[in-house]
């Protein structure tokens, strides 16, 4: 009980704000649960003009976001965007809606970034703050995509230890921290806190089906439903480690690894195809590389060869993500003591995280 008695007293002492405290700029998002805008407080105009703060807007599952918000920040706040305050807006309408609000992390998300030509060269940028005098090529390359991935890690193996799955890790979902000079990750909308029996039953039709790892399900169907209420049940860990529901997200991870090494997966239908192919290949990622390795282009081709440096270790990692058993996965912080990791990143002044 002591999270809750916690929650409570920080709440005491935190301001509240009501919609009318801010005003809202540019829209930044719209799906089918919400709206994103950037914006700013009312009180106090702030000197960018375009706002420093992002608010969202969310129907039914505003609820859900808002308490997965307030448990990563006392959890693992260097995991996610930094949450300011969750609310509920009366209306006239019955049942109100959600507003959250958190601090304006930066302009671009790795869904962005790799959108750029120059990418992973782009990201060193923004890591480093400077160019890099080394020349370009893979090594290079590869030593950008390390630390991506690392960071990416860093931040799931937070939630995970936290026992909230994101099941929904998407380039589109990890912003880059202009302040921390860090990827972080965003949008808790689909996440579930098992621990807690949070959103247990999950809104699969949420998940974005580009990313979702084959079973589609993070809990056995077998498994009891738990209260949807916020209480705190003693049973979650042991289903937690009968399910590892947490290997959902991997699979996700190991996707956005798939498309930072190989150029041609960064379009939607690039993606999607590769999709295609692996399900025929039964998700068996050596049988895919084997099937499209002969009649490979120029971007394929360096992606393998990417991953192929030093031995081959990327690829290893990769393969221990991308399995069709969640059981087979690995798990984050197993992921973070591969050997891919131990070879120098960007900088090592970088991530001393
Ligand atoms: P949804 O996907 O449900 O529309 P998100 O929470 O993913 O909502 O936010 C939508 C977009 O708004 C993100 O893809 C990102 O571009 C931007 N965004 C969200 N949170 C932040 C933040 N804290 N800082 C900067 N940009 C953000
Ligand atoms: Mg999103």
């Amino acid at each position: 009980f002591d999270m809750f008695v916690l929650a409570f007293v920080e709440r005491l002492f935190r301001p509240t704000f009501k919609k009318d405290d801010f005003v809202l700029g540019k829209k930044l998002g719209e799906g089918a649960f919400g709206v994103v805008y950037r914006g700013s407080l009312s009180q106090k105009p702030s000197s960018k003009k375009e706002g420093d703060l992002v608010l969202k807007k969310a129907t039914e599952y505003g609820a859900v976001e808002i308490w997965m918000n307030e448990r990563v920040r006392r959890a693992c706040a260097s995991s996610c965007a930094d949450f300011i305050y969750g609310f509920l807006e009366s209306s006239s309408k019955k049942g109100g809606e959600y507003w959250l609000i958190w601090r304006f992390e930066g302009e671009s998300t790795l869904y962005d970034l790799m959108q750029s030509k120059e990418f992973p060269y782009n990201v060193e940028t923004m890591i480093l703050g400077e160019v890099q005098a080394l020349p370009k090529g893979l090594e290079r390359e590869d030593r950008i995509i390390q630390t991506i991935m690392r960071q990416i890690l860093f931040a799931l193996d937070g939630l995970h230890s936290t026992g909230i799955v994101h099941r929904d890790i998407k380039p589109q979902n990890i912003i880059f921290s202009e302040g921390s000079r860090q990827f972080k990750i965003i949008d808790l909308g689909a996440a579930a806190d098992l621990r807690v029996g949070i959103n247990y039953i999950p809104k699969e039709f949420l998940l974005d089906p580009r990313y979702t790892a084959p079973e589609q399900y993070i809990m056995s169907t077998q498994t009891p439903s738990a209260p949807s209420a916020p209480v705190a049940t003693a049973l979650s860990p042991v289903l937690w480690q009968m399910n590892l529901p947490d290997r959902f997200d991997i699979y996700s991870t190991g996707l956005i690894f798939m498309q930072m090494a190989f150029p041609s997966l960064r379009t939607d239908s690039g993606l999607i195809q590769f999709n295609r192919q692996l399900k025929r290949c039964d998700y068996d990622l050596v049988a895919w590389r084997k099937s499209v390795q002969p009649r490979a282009g120029p971007e394929l081709r360096k992606g393998f060869e990417l991953l192929d440096l030093d031995g081959g270790i990327g690829w290893e990692l990769l393969t221990s993500m991308v399995r069709y058993k969640a059981r087979q996965r690995t798990s984050a912080k197993a992921a973070l003591a591969h050997p891919y990791f131990d070879r120098e990143g960007l900088l090592a002044l970088s991530f001393m995280q």
